[in-house]
């Protein structure tokens, strides 16, 4: 319900659009798919997206020689489930020990998701430690701490401007020797400096595959979904400079943008794997494309 509610503004956006497409036109053709290009487009699918969309939902028509607007609809929905799919993904926070990175440049709702996940994962009973690894900013290690506390998570933390790998190493050390369950660490997502950021990963992961070879890995990018099109780009930029196993898409519910979660997926193949939508530790879902398609057509 909460989901449902919380993307009131993508679905006002996309499906009333669409639907009024459906029950509007008495025939199939070329302006009805116009139409609809220009619906997924003003609702963030992404021009790719939008066009292997309306290239599969063309496909279907034919085959199935469909007459009726309204008999799309289904289709559509269909259509755009299947441009979601990536495929089985690995199942985190089981069994051994994950280590995650998080990056995402400032402002995007990285430590407050981090705060949110270390919350939830506690509250399944789940031990956490939190690596505050964004030292370029002291406000940062702060807020993380406040989360920390409030998640009853241990934080390991350095002096402002220290390096970033050397708490890396401490918060490795520190979740062997507690058995953590989860070592989530909070990094500084630098996309204007590529290079010193990728370094800088490159440097952090090398300490990991050392210190705990037997860790299950992930790299979360976080991105803030009322930027529309530019957390796509985002995404597509950390791409060039880290394996990405993953995205969290924060602030759904205040944008009408929330489209952006189906042109990153079906563009770029990464799943999204969290979806925030709203301030309090609830409000962090774990995403699935079916469940999230679904919410927006009911
Ligand atoms: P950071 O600079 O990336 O670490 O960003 P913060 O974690 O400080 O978050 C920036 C602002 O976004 C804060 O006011 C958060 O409360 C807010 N925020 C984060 N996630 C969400 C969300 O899912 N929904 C809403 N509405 N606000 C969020």
């Amino acid at each position: 319900k909460r989901l449902v509610s919380g993307l009131s503004k993508t679905r006002d956006n996309i499906v009333s659009g669409m639907d009024s497409i459906f029950h509007g036109f008495t025939k199939i053709d070329e302006d009805f798919y116009e139409e609809l290009e220009e619906v997924l487009i003003m609702g963030d699918l992404g021009v790719q997206a939008t066009y292997d969309i309306l290239e599969d939902l063309r496909e279907k028509v034919k085959e199935r020689h469909i007459k009726e607007p309204l008999e799309c609809r289904q289709l559509l929905i269909d259509s755009i489930k299947e441009q979601m799919d990536v495929g089985e993904t690995a199942y985190e926070f089981e069994e051994k020990t994950s280590v995650v990175m998080v990056i995402g440049v400032n402002g995007v709702g990285k430590t407050t998701t981090i705060g949110k996940l270390a919350g939830k994962l506690r509250a399944q009973g789940k031990k956490v430690v939190l690596a505050a690894a964004d030292t370029f900013r002291a406000a940062a290690g702060e807020q993380l701490k406040e989360w920390a506390n409030r998640a009853q998570a241990e934080l390991i933390g350095g002096q402002e401007g220290s390096d970033p790998a050397a708490v890396v190493y401490d918060a490795v050390a520190a979740a062997k020797a507690r058995h953590a369950d989860v070592l989530l660490c909070d990094t500084a997502g630098r996309l204007h400096n590529k290079k010193n950021l990728m370094e800088e990963l490159k440097k952090m992961n090398r300490i990991i595959d050392r210190e705990f070879p037997e860790a299950f890995r992930e790299t979360l990018v976080v991105l803030d979904a009322t930027t529309g099109q530019n957390a796509l780009q985002q995404a597509k930029e950390f791409n060039e400079v880290a394996d990405i196993t993953g995205i969290i898409l924060t602030k759904m519910d205040g944008t009408a943008k929330g489209g952006i979660a189906v042109a990153i997926q079906a563009e770029l193949g990464i799943p999204v794997k969290y979806i925030g939508v709203g301030e309090t530790i609830d409000d962090l879902q774990k995403f699935d494309a079916d469940t999230f398609v679904n919410a927006l057509f009911t």
